[in-house]
């Protein structure tokens, strides 16, 4: 059988240490602090964390933080390649 996903409307919030948001703690500053992400070759004390339905998630600088019936983090490439902008005309 095929299916297709109905479509939702979530909210989505681009994150980066200077634009915090709620659901994503920066992480800790340890030893490894220095060390650089292997996603995105940012240093990992410029990354977060959030915790959603599927366990802790990686958020790295610019990643985009979705918030539907579960928290998700996603990169900004997969962000643009999956999400419109709904636009509300406010009638
Ligand atoms: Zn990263």
């Amino acid at each position: 059988m095929k299916v297709r996903l109905k479509p939702a409307i979530v909210q989505a919030h681009r994150w980066f240490l200077y634009a915090p948001h709620p659901l994503v703690r920066p992480l800790p500053v340890g030893a490894w602090g220095e060390k650089l992400c292997t996603s995105c070759n940012y240093a990992m004390r410029e990354h977060g964390y959030a915790v959603g339905l599927r366990g802790t998630l990686r958020c790295c600088p610019g990643s985009w933080v979705i918030e539907g019936k579960d928290v998700t983090v996603i990169k900004d490439w997969a962000f643009r390649e999956e999400y419109d902008e709904v636009v509300e005309d406010g009638t």
